[in-house]
């Protein structure tokens, strides 16, 4: 019996873990966006692909169907406009929506300071003052100052910290 139940609880753990890597893949769209389905539906047809071009950031790509995602692995974004700018098929139309659609989380078992390896470098970077230190060594993020910027993805030596959009498109 008690194996039994300790197969159960292995079997939800592995599919929510399995779940939550399938959550990260999810690509991270750009800002200004207040219907995420017209990502499918206008951006494979635009054919200059304007807000790619205008990002000084330089972090907008665009996948193989021709639609636009976010790359944080260099840079962040600023909230600088341009991309709403330019959008000509108002997609990126609302610049009250001046945040990425995201949770944002810190891998414990990655991040070096929750292994107890003095590093605060997310911290800086994050002009929100969203990263807050427990003590020296266990980071958190609060997602109401957060705006996903991206910024503290950049500079972690450990890859610790993730962005599962909230919404899917
Ligand atoms: S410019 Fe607008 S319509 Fe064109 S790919 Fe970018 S978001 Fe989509
Ligand atoms: S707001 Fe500016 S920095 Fe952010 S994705 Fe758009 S163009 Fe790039
Ligand atoms: S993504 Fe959030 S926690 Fe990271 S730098 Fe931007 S506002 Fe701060």
């Amino acid at each position: 019996m008690i194996d039994e139940e300790r197969r159960g609880l292995f079997t939800s753990l592995s599919s929510a873990a399995k779940g939550r890597t399938e959550e990260r893949k999810k690509p991270l769209r750009p800002p200004y966006c207040g219907d995420p389905s017209l990502f499918q539906s206008l951006c494979p047809g635009c054919e200059t692909k304007a807000c790619a071009g205008a990002c000084e950031e330089e972090i907008i790509l665009i996948d193989e169907k021709g639609i636009p995602f976010l790359d944080f692995s260099r840079r962040g974004c600023t909230f600088c406009d341009a991309c709403a700018d330019v959008c000509e098929a108002d997609v990126l139309s609302d610049k009250s929506l001046n945040f990425i659609d995201t949770n944002v989380e810190i891998d414990i078992l990655k991040c070096l300071a929750w292994q107890q390896v003095m590093c605060n470098s997310c911290k800086d970077p994050c002009l929100e003052h969203a990263i807050t230190f427990l003590g020296l060594f266990r980071p958190e993020i609060d997602m109401n100052r957060c705006t996903g910027c991206g910024w503290c993805n950049t500079v972690c030596p450990a890859d610790a910290i993730s962005f599962v959009p909230k919404k899917k498109d």
